[in-house]
């Protein structure tokens, strides 16, 4: 990893430390603030996180305006547009890190592990991405909470075999890509093995 991305990391993690203390004191938030930043944007790091309503990552990481480039998407399910959003955030703003935030009580676990193995019509694209984790480790069927590790596991798979982009910046050491997790009972985010 290289000094940048662990700095990032590090802060991330310490401003989620400070949330599940209850010592959340956001900087930035003001309308001074995105006026500062009305015509250029600089984030940190890309999150891609699950739309969940609970998880909202810059209230859970004590981040600004302008200080995270957040991709939102159910289940963190991964399809063109979401690839291509996490490549705008490597290519053209050079963010050095990459966190997957998958969460507790995840409705697309939960959803996945129900409809497993078929593929039902309207959620198509986003079961046909939660399948294969589950193929790899059937016991991911009896805990949705380990279902959503094993996942982003697979989406960084994904990601590095899928993306060019990506897979080159990870190679290069100009990217990091963090697997985490959120307990919603703690409020804590940590690491994914
Ligand atoms: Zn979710």
């Amino acid at each position: 990893m290289n000094e940048t991305a662990k700095e990032i990391l590090t802060k991330l993690l310490k401003g989620n430390e400070q949330f599940v203390n209850g010592k959340y004191d956001a900087k930035n938030i003001t309308i001074e603030t995105l006026r500062g930043l009305c015509d250029h944007q600089n984030p940190h790091a890309c999150v891609l996180s699950c739309s969940d309503s609970r998880v909202v990552p810059e209230l859970i990481f004590e981040a600004g305006i302008g200080e995270l480039f957040v991709v939102r998407v159910a289940g963190i399910t991964v399809g063109p547009n979401v690839l291509e959003s996490i490549e705008y955030a490597i290519k053209k703003l050079h963010v050095p890190l990459l966190m997957l935030l998958g969460h507790d009580n995840c409705g697309v676990m939960e959803y996945a592990q129900d409809s497993y193995p078929y593929i039902k019509d309207g959620f198509k694209s986003i079961l046909k991405c939660v399948y294969p984790a589950i193929d790899k480790d059937k016991t991911a069927l009896q805990n949705e909470n380990i279902l959503a590790r094993q996942h982003t596991v697979w989406v960084e798979e994904f990601l590095i075999n899928n993306s060019t982009i990506i897979r080159k910046a990870v190679e290069k050491d100009e990217l990091y890509i963090a697997k985490c997790h959120l307990c919603h009972m703690t409020g804590r985010v940590s690491l994914v093995d």
